[in-house]
């Protein structure tokens, strides 16, 4: 059977997420016929262009229309459904908030099921996913003769090249109305000026052992001292030290950073799920016995109110010294 793959881009701030073309490296594993990208978007941008570019593309749709700002899923997924019909065997998109909103109302319209959090494909339709909070990892086999709507573990894959021969851009308009029920009024999000938590290379995160708002603010200057991004246990989550976006697991995200740096967390499986693909992992935690020290790479059993100010005092000396 041939894969006519359709790859849904994921973007923000006006430039192409590197999910999309993670996910486009997951779509070329399934050997397809072809592999069209399509970028739901409001403005004359430049991400059809961005998209097109992606080693691999087929061809761009751009979806260009007014109700496509702020990218809601209430807009997106009768619009995707109705594009997912015309002769795609397989949708994907990744397994971000974003693709985690939109597949699944998409699959629920198109009355197919879906398949969350491929980590490999092994076949048109057999992949490997994660269970059990990464516990275990099956492989499952899709029906062969439905379409398969899929998020990619984004985690799980390097981008696609980029090519110097870019793909086609044609435009979609879709014959779906918006709904009457959901619009997009504004989008009220902190800028931190940090790096994102999804795609940073280096991240520090806090536990419920940082103890308040006010203290959880050390992380973040260890972050910046780093040049990294910010992440949280869901105890500290859940105690409002930080915002829920900064999760990091099970329940929050799942990251792949070369260097992830743990303060104060034990180390359940659930926190453990979302840093399974990170390099180098470091632990500071008071207790020898937590268990984030049987994956730490590099791990120091100290009170983190003494160490991190110390760590932070180092890298400030570094700087200044300009080593
Ligand atoms: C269905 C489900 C989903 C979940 N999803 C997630 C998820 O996505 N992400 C997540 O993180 N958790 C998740 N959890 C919760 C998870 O099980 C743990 O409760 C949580 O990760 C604990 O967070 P923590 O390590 O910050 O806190 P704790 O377990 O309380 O650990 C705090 C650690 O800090 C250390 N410490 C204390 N004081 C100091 C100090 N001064 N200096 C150094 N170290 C110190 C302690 O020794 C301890 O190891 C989930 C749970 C369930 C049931």
């Amino acid at each position: 059977m041939t894969a006519k793959v359709l790859v849904v881009a994921e973007h923000r701030g006006g430039r192409l997420a590197e999910s999309t073309a993670k996910c486009v490296a997951c779509a070329l594993e399934l050997e397809p016929e072809s592999l069209d990208v399509v970028v739901f978007t409001a403005d004359a941008d430049e991400l059809a262009a961005e998209a097109a570019r992606i080693r691999g593309v087929t061809r761009v749709l751009e979806a260009r229309d007014a109700a496509h700002e702020g990218l809601l899923a209430a807009v997106l997924a009768p619009r995707l459904a109705e594009l997912a019909g015309r002769g795609y065997t397989h949708v994907l998109a990744p397994s971000t908030t974003f693709g985690k909103d939109l597949l699944p109302r998409a699959a629920a319209l198109l009355g197919v099921g879906q398949l969350s959090d491929i980590m490999a494909v092994e076949g048109p339709r057999r992949f490997k996913r994660p269970t059990y909070a990464g516990n275990a990892i099956v492989t499952v086999e899709a029906a062969p003769d439905r379409l398969l709507v899929g998020t990619v573990r984004i985690a799980s894959y390097r981008p696609a090249e980029p090519s110097d021969r870019p793909a086609p851009i044609e435009p979609w308009t879709s014959s779906v109305a918006p709904p009457g029920h959901t619009r997009y009024v504004r989008l009220d999000a902190t800028r931190t000026g940090r790096p994102d938590l999804q795609t940073a290379t280096k991240v520090v995160a806090g536990g419920r052992a940082l103890g308040s708002a006010e203290r959880f603010e050390l992380v973040g200057r260890l972050a910046d001292a780093l040049g990294a991004a910010i992440g949280a246990s869901r105890a500290a989550v859940d105690a409002g030290y930080a915002p829920n976006d900064l999760q990091v697991g099970q329940t929050g995200k799942v990251i792949a950073p070369d260097l992830y740096i743990a303060l104060g967390i034990s180390g359940a499986i659930q926190h453990l799920t979302g840093i399974k693909d990170a390099g180098t992992i470091v632990a500071i935690n008071k207790d020898p016995e937590a268990p984030i020290f049987e994956v730490a790479d590099l791990g120091l059993v100290a009170d983190l109110f003494e160490a991190v100010p110390a760590m932070i005092d180092a890298l400030e000396k570094r700087a200044g010294r300009g080593v």
